[in-house]
């Protein structure tokens, strides 16, 4: 049997599940809003026991992006509250309905190496019902969620706003986990350093990010996230200024100089888009460039 997993309320009715992944928790008028829901069934019953500790049946999930981390849980929860209604925001809402494309992206859009297909790169499909403002107001259940858009680790990644604490999603790490990544995930290092400025910009009572714990001041550990990714970043720049080099060349590179050893297809494909995401937003900083010789696209300064 599931061990009980109690919420935290750091308001009267708003809290979050802790857990390697965090998942929000509202208190509605006739039942509890999730904010994503965990990695799989098997944190998704613990979820469900501490919903019945509380007497609180699942009314809405409410996705922050389309990572497998952050919607595995839904298929169990759907399973067993069948009128829950399910909010994504638009394209991370169709990786949530068809889980495969996060394998063939990360596989650059070919047909996913079957080690591609475990429950950290592919959950199980869930439908989505509606789609979330790229910036606004929903109201659900008589709560009212305001969404604020962080782009960077996912395309249209959003964060959630409920009675002035911030669900951060993945748009900054915990310090612990941001030292543990060395080369954290993010498909555009441009607008994930454009989501965290404009986080700095605000003032909430509370933030909780998806993986870390919960602080009522979070600039610190903004300014973490915010110095790691350009220390990077200089870093690329430096190894592109001493040598233009593929991308796989660059990768093998960044992972020897980080002292990170890439040994499985899952890790490798991680990094290997991460990196391209630091690419691409050195690259729209007017850092680094490409160009083709030899059949090889070769990145440089
Ligand atoms: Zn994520």
């Amino acid at each position: 049997m599931a061990a009980s997993y109690s919420p935290t309320f750091v308001k009267p009715d708003v809290g979050y599940f802790p857990g390697s992944v965090n998942v929000g928790i509202v208190r509605g008028k006739t039942g509890a809003i999730l904010i994503d829901s965990g990695l799989d069934a098997q944190t998704a019953k613990k979820i469900k026991k501490g919903l019945d500790e509380i007497s609180q049946p699942l009314r809405a999930i409410v996705q922050t992006h389309a990572h497998a981390d952050h919607f595995g849980g839904n298929a169990y929860l759907l399973s067993v509250y069948p009128d829950t209604v399910v909010y994504a925001p638009p394209l991370e809402e169709a990786v949530i309905r068809n889980p495969i494309l996060e394998p063939i992206y990360l596989n650059m859009g070919a047909t996913p190496l079957a080690e591609l297909k475990n429950k950290f790169l592919l959950a199980e499909a869930s439908r989505v019902d509606h789609l979330l403002p790229e910036e606004g107001e929903v109201e659900i259940d008589g709560v009212s969620l305001q969404t604020i858009s962080l782009p960077g680790h996912s395309w249209q990644q959003v964060g959630i706003v409920v009675e002035q604490i911030c669900f951060a999603a993945d748009s900054y790490f915990g310090s612990e986990t941001l030292k543990k990544h060395k080369l954290p995930f993010l498909v555009d290092a441009y607008e994930t350093l454009q989501s965290l400025h404009k986080l700095l910009d605000t003032n909430y009572e509370g933030y909780l990010p998806g993986h870390g714990p919960f602080e009522t001041s979070t600039r610190q550990t903004i300014h973490e996230n915010i110095s790691t990714h350009q220390h990077l970043m200089a870093k690329i720049e430096a190894l592109l200024k001493a040598e233009e080099r593929t991308i796989e060349q660059g990768l093998a590179a960044i992972c020897s100089s980080l002292e990170v050893s890439l040994e499985s297809v899952s890790s490798y494909v991680l990094y290997r888009t991460a990196f391209m995401g630091y690419l691409v937003g050195l690259q729209r900083e007017q850092r680094i460039s490409y160009r083709f010789a030899n059949n090889q696209l070769l990145w440089g300064c």
